[in-house]
């Protein structure tokens, strides 16, 4: 029988949330069960509540960089005991058997990805509910082991942040001799500059904002360039191999495309609801390119949570409690955090 905990969610785009009752799956034999102590705040969880992309679905409990201690494993897991530490992204189920999955690449899955949060549930029929909650109840595959060694609530932002930047780092072959741009010092971007560096790149901050151009090089960055300033932008012009734009609103792609060296690519992460215009002469000058990624698979999100742990990294958090998940998003909204919000559960009453 499933069983019900509190949350905090949405009833609709304009309200703002509040306590909900909503129900988990009692655990089945692959399961993972436990009590969530902390929860990031993903401005991706600011869109979905927002309904800025038009698919959100309500009531919505919001929330996707879990991390808590199990409390209970079905009969068939091994990799998790009582105890242990747990922790869950972004994808809790895919089909597995797909070309996709079968390249561990589950946020691609042919027949859907289930998400933590609004998306179809499997189980229980209706939407999945996310991590402003009490409890998680995950299959042992889609459950990954949160390092010992990190601070557990400064790690869960790893869980949708790390992966989400680690993954096209990587994938772009970042390391010694490549200059890399991290575009927008939120979130996503201060952890990417940290990834980055511990790649062996050389990391350059692209930022909107002042006081973060103050901040790169206490975050590790090697140069900051203050993206309004013409004099500043020019000086970078043609010289970077990469460009992770990690911007969540309407932005000129263009300007950080003429920043590009020749075969450079601007991999958008940021999820602007607006299309965004690429003008011709910015991608055939240069043999550049525009193209994107997306959080990244399972067996990837346990190898970039390894690679934090071996070089340290987590992100730079404000710890808030249940009852100001409200205020945190309208921070979140206006930039007014450095760099991640992150809500103790256990003060979810
Ligand atoms: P965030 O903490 O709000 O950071 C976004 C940053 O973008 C801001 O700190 C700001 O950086 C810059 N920015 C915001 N509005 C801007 C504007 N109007 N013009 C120029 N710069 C602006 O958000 P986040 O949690 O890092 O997420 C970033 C984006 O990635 C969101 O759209 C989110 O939904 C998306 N996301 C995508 C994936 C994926 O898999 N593709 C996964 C997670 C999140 P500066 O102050 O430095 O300019
Ligand atoms: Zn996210």
């Amino acid at each position: 029988m499933p069983f019900e905990i509190k949350a905090i969610g949405a009833v609709n785009s304009a309200e703002p949330m509040h306590l909900l009752n909503i129900p988990r799956r009692d655990l089945q034999s692959d399961d993972v069960q436990f009590d969530i102590l902390y929860c990031g705040i993903c401005h991706s969880d600011l869109h979905q509540v927002k309904n800025d992309f038009g698919f959100s679905n309500y009531p919505m409990v919001p929330g996707h960089e879990i991390v808590g201690r199990v409390t209970a494993v079905g009969e068939d897991v091994t990799r998790f005991n009582v105890g242990d530490l747990a922790g869950v992204g972004c994808i809790v189920d895919s089909c597995g058997g797909c070309p996709a999955c079968q390249r561990d690449l589950q946020q691609f899955c042919e027949n859907g990805t289930t998400l933590s949060f609004n998306t179809p549930d499997k189980h229980l029929g209706g939407m999945t509910f996310g991590g402003f909650s009490q409890t998680y109840v995950c299959k042992e595959s889609y459950t990954l082991q949160m390092p010992e060694s990190l601070d557990l609530a400064a790690a869960a932002p790893l869980l949708c942040a790390g992966i989400t930047v680690y993954s096209p780092l990587k994938h772009w072959h970042v390391g010694p001799g490549k200059k890399v741009g991290i575009l927008g010092i939120g979130g996503l971007g201060h952890v990417a500059i940290r990834i980055a560096k511990a790649m062996g790149a050389e990391v350059v901050v692209l930022t909107s904002s002042d006081t973060k151009v103050e901040d790169a090089k206490r975050l590790g960055a090697d140069a900051a360039v203050l993206t309004k300033d013409p004099e500043q932008m020019a000086a970078y012009a043609g010289k970077l191999d990469l460009v992770l734009d990690t911007v969540s609103a309407q932005h000129d792609i263009n300007t950080y495309l003429n920043l590009l060296a020749i075969d450079g690519s601007v991999v958008l992460v940021g999820l602007p609801a607006e299309p965004l215009e690429v003008g011709a002469f910015n991608v055939v000058h240069g043999r550049r390119s525009f193209s994107g990624s997306n959080i990244g698979g399972i067996a990837e999100t346990q190898e970039m949570l390894d690679f934090c742990a071996e070089h340290g990294i987590t992100a730079d958090i404000e710890m808030v409690n249940a009852n100001e998940v409200n205020e945190a998003f309208e921070r979140l909204e206006k930039g007014d955090v450095k760099y991640r919000f992150v809500v103790d559960m256990t003060t979810l009453k």
